[in-house]
């Protein structure tokens, strides 16, 4: 009863933010293929993982599915209504006031577009990095690392307050720099593709990972982030270009128990049932009454703040 009312409310909020969004003038086409790409991407990665599975699934992977289709609708209706503060609308307010980098000075459009990427793919690894080190964030991100399978399904469980925190980071790179709305939209898209692939479930060939590897996230380099291990764990944190966790120190090339063994999910934080959409949207709030409470029960956090 709770998973269909919990699902039912993800719902209406998905649905209604996109009533809101089409009011506030947003092109219903536009939307329309923005969320087909979306789909597309996870059928085809999903077909990949039938193809060439690295593991085979477990018993939970139905009701996982739904839970991570629950928080996404949560996730992306909440963002959804954050419309104002969309990368899109701030680049297009910039470009009227003549504020960031690129509303001064001209360049051409391919620097334009790589400086966006590429800054914003760097950001992308210190709000990570930010959401695995600050206590109040890592209550926020557990929801993203509770899932104890790992695929493409597993880049939509997303804590709704983590996508506007990872906004918020976003934001700084469009004002500072001046990023166009076009060359935003392809790097959004671009990271839609990368971690959906990064976090699918198929086994490449590995001389071929090893060599992606050293340019891109693979799906091994993003399993190694996803184990219950802290160790493990706190390494990783690239979305696009791997090479931020080289340049920055953070780069873990096997798992402590070895890639083909890891456990994923929180370890001996793991919540009662993280398959559960309720249990996931409320996490962040139960552990601020934990910390608040001042009981023990957050030995993640409490864990975190000891390693940072
Ligand atoms: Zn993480």
């Amino acid at each position: 009863m709770r998973g269909f009312l919990s699902g039912t409310f993800a719902a209406v909020l998905f649905l209604s933010s996109i009533l809101v969004m089409v009011r506030a003038g947003v092109d219903p086409v536009a939307l329309a293929i923005h969320i087909a790409f979306f789909v597309a991407c996870l059928t085809l990665i999903g077909a990949w993982e039938s193809l060439a599975p690295w593991r085979e699934r477990t018993a939970r992977t139905g009701r996982r599915w739904r839970t991570n289709i629950g928080v996404l609708l949560a996730r992306d209706g909440f963002t959804a209504l954050l419309l104002p503060l969309g990368l899109g609308a701030v680049a297009a307010a910039c470009a009227a006031h003549g504020i960031g980098l690129f509303n001064i000075v001209e360049a051409p459009v391919w620097v334009q577009y790589a400086a966006t990427i590429i800054v914003l793919d760097a950001l992308a690894w210190l709000a990570h990095y930010l959401l695995h080190r600050v206590p109040t964030l890592w209550a926020i991100h557990e929801v993203h690392h509770s899932d104890e399978e790992l695929d493409a399904t597993s880049v939509l469980r997303g804590h709704p307050l983590e996508a506007a925190f990872r906004l918020l980071t976003y934001l700084a790179g469009v004002v500072a720099l001046g990023m166009p709305a076009h060359a935003i939209l392809v790097a959004v898209l671009l990271r839609h593709v990368f971690s959906t692939f990064h976090h699918g479930s198929m086994a490449l060939p590995p001389r071929f990972e090893a060599l992606l590897r050293l340019v891109i996230v693979t799906p091994i380099h993003h399993r190694i982030h996803h184990s219950a291990a802290q160790e493990d764990y706190d390494s990783n944190f690239a979305q696009i270009f791997s090479v931020w966790d080289r340049v920055f120190g953070t780069w873990r090339e096997d798992a402590a128990v070895g890639n083909d063994a890891i456990a994923f999910g929180l370890g001996e934080a793991r919540m009662d049932d993280p398959d559960d959409l309720w249990t996931l949207l409320v996490h962040p709030f139960r552990r601020a009454r934990e910390a608040n409470a001042g009981t023990a029960a957050a030995p993640a956090a409490t864990g975190r703040q000891a390693a940072a």
